[in-house]
């Protein structure tokens, strides 16, 4: 499938795009992700990057058009991919409508995972992240903490709370979510390629988008 999956931070993203990389084969492509593995590894964008997340902002369009038209074009991408906090402002839509043209990719839908604020909010301050690179795998200390407390059930490194997870950075991150991301739920509503989903639990989100695609 080639699925956009769009939603607040927290609404579940991650979590719904690996689901959904079990049934097809589809790849996870979390800009995050990438984002984070470069700042770990210091590259030049990492270095450019880093300033701009640890702030909560988002980073430059033409940044991340650069990575994801590269990411894109690579092989295990033609099964399918979930694209998870990619495009986040209208010009990376635009920019993605161009790029799907230019590299004859069609995809399936945009899905909006709707899920209320005060989840959200709950959610991010009691995440965790695993700082391997390779791993970012995710927990949280309330509903699902790791079995050993810090530490990555999966890999053995340390399961810590992002720097852009702090209280101010999250309500910074949601008001650069509603005012730069959340028009993004109209511009594929008026494309005929939106389904939107009011859910709070991963489940429900992975039937409603495997009874749209008829999986
Ligand atoms: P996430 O893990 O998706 O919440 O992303 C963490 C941070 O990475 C965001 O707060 C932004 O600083 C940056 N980021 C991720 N994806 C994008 C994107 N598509 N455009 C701009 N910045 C992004």
């Amino acid at each position: 499938m080639k699925v956009i999956l769009l939603g607040a931070p927290g609404a579940g993203k991650g979590t719904v795009a690996k689901l959904l990389t079990a049934l097809d084969g589809s790849v996870q492509i979390s800009t995050g992700d990438i984002l984070r593995g470069e700042v770990q590894a210091q590259s030049d964008l990492g270095k450019e990057a880093e300033g701009y997340m640890k702030a909560g902002d988002l980073v430059p369009d033409s940044l991340i058009m650069g990575m994801m038209e590269k990411r894109l074009q690579q092989p295990d991408c033609e099964k399918g991919f979930l694209l998870d906090g990619f495009p986040r402002t209208i010009p990376q839509a635009e920019a993605l409508t161009e790029l799907f043209g230019k590299i004859g990719i069609t995809f399936d839908m945009a899905v909006n995972i709707d899920v209320p604020k005060d989840i959200i909010l709950d959610r991010l301050c009691t995440r965790r992240t695993c700082e391997n690179p390779d791993c970012q795998a995710i927990y949280n200390v309330k509903s699902n903490p790791p079995k050993v407390e810090g530490i990555c059930d999966k890999c053995g490194a340390k399961a810590i709370q992002r720097e852009d997870e702090t209280e101010e950075a999250i309500s910074h991150r949601l008001a650069t979510y509603n005012e730069k991301t959340a028009p993004l739920i109209g511009f594929y509503e008026d494309k005929g390629m939106l389904l939107s989903v009011e859910a709070v639990n991963s489940d429900a989100v992975i039937e409603a988008i495997k009874d749209k695609l008829s999986l």
